[in-house]
């Protein structure tokens, strides 16, 4: 395993319960043993949670899944039948899974004491520089950096949230959810710029904008997505397309006894075709047993649904599917989308009347109860009817 995040623990976890008896290493570039991110931009910034709360296995966990460990030690490399690491050390083996996951992308020029949020290191970082600040500047409206600007409202810093299209999260929910997430953040009590583009950072704490307004905070943020932690890989012969092109079992293109999972590979759709890189902690989860049982040789699991979720300003936003490939929205439950209250409100995502992706904003239920749709593809009048 390369990578010791959620994916590379989780399909040591899969190859075990799967009957795999043969010896597993597991290697990451961290200093950390295998943690969990999504509380790393809510309950760890907030103080609400230790950073111990986030180890997703103490050592005697790990040691019970017999797998030898070795973390601070990131792969240079991947050769025809081996892993070499940064340390001039190499491995071996039969089969192997990247799991890399992603880095923060940055903005040009961005001072060094400008925060990102990928890692453990960084929310405890952003989560010190935050303790005594008043003002906190976040470049980037999507989920990350709204749940930080969530968290950061509540500790009464005085929160601005620039955003360069016409609504945050435009490119994952569409114009029309994406006016939701906007509303969110305003409500919230954050100061949300639309159509704002940064232009550069004139030091760490002020950047300038396109129409030369300059914007001055204690903490700043660039919350702008993460690119997939390919580097280590040039040369190797991976096929890249946006992430690490895969078939539907999680198969590297071209690189038998290679197989990689989460948010640095790109699987195949099988309903849809093409390739696409989930960054969903379901998905991780959802793939290391698939890899892990088409290693082993036995059946795969039963299909499941793309899911994601997002916490901020008191609610659960969450998605099932593929919103992206939408043609058309319609609203199904609640108010939202007419100017009416953000909970309870439900989008449905349709590419040729077929439903793609459900979102929902405070409506749990709902989401479970369309989940099913979504996998059938169900048309319009299928989804319409639900009660
Ligand atoms: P990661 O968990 O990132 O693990 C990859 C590991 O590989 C890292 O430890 C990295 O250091 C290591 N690595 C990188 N390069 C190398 C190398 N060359 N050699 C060895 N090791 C290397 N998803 C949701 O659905 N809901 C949420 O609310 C949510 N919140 C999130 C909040 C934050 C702050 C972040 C960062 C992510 C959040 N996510 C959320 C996404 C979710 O955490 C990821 O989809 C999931 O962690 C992906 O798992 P992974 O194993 O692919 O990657």
């Amino acid at each position: 395993m390369i990578g010791a995040g959620l994916g590379g623990l989780r399909t040591v976890e899969q190859l075990r319960s799967a009957g795999f008896k043969g010896s597993i290493s597991l290697v990451g570039a961290e200093p950390h043993a295998p943690y969990d991110r999504p509380p790393l931009s809510k309950q760890v910034l907030t103080g609400a949670w230790t950073p111990e709360r986030v180890m997703l296995r103490d050592a005697d966990a790990l040691a019970a899944l017999r797998v030898s460990t070795r973390f601070g030690v990131p792969a240079v490399a991947l050769r025809e039948d081996a892993v070499e690491f940064a340390d001039g050390t190499a491995l071996t083996a039969d089969a192997f899974v990247i799991a890399t996951g992603a880095e923060a992308r940055t903005v040009p020029g961005q001072p060094k004491e400008v925060h990102t949020l990928r890692t453990l290191d960084d929310s405890l970082s952003l989560r010190s520089a935050l303790h005594g600040a008043n003002s906190l500047l976040v470049v980037g409206g999507g989920f990350i950096g709204a749940e930080v600007a969530s968290g950061a409202v509540d500790q009464g810093l005085r929160v601005t949230v620039l955003e360069a299209l016409p609504v945050p999260c435009e490119r994952a929910l569409g114009p029309e959810a994406g006016v939701l997430c906007g509303r969110l953040i305003t409500e919230g009590g954050a100061d949300l710029r639309l159509g704002a583009k940064l232009t550069r950072f004139v030091s760490a704490n002020t950047v300038e904008l396109a129409d030369g307004e300059r914007l001055t905070a204690d903490v700043v943020l660039v919350g702008i997505g993460a690119a997939p932690a390919l580097d280590w890989l040039a040369g190797s012969g991976v096929v890249v397309t946006n992430g690490i092109a895969c078939d539907t079992s999680g198969r590297v293109l071209g690189l038998p006894g290679v197989w990689a999972i989460g948010d640095v590979a790109a699987w195949k759709d099988p309903l849809r075709g093409g390739h696409f890189r989930y960054e969903h902690w379901t998905s991780a989860t959802d793939q290391a047993a698939v890899v892990a049982r088409d290693i082993v040789g036995t059946e795969p699991p039963p299909r499941t649904v793309p899911y994601f979720w997002s916490d901020q300003f008191g609610l659960k936003i969450q998605g099932i599917g593929r919103p992206d490939l939408a043609d058309s929205v319609l609203p199904l439950k609640g108010e939202g989308l007419a100017g009416g209250a953000i909970k309870g409100t439900v989008t449905g995502y349709f590419a040729r009347e077929r439903l793609v992706g459900v979102v929902g904003f405070g409506a749990a239920q709902w989401v479970a109860r369309y989940r099913a749709l979504v996998a059938q593809n169900a048309g319009r009048a299928e989804v319409l009817a639900l009660e």
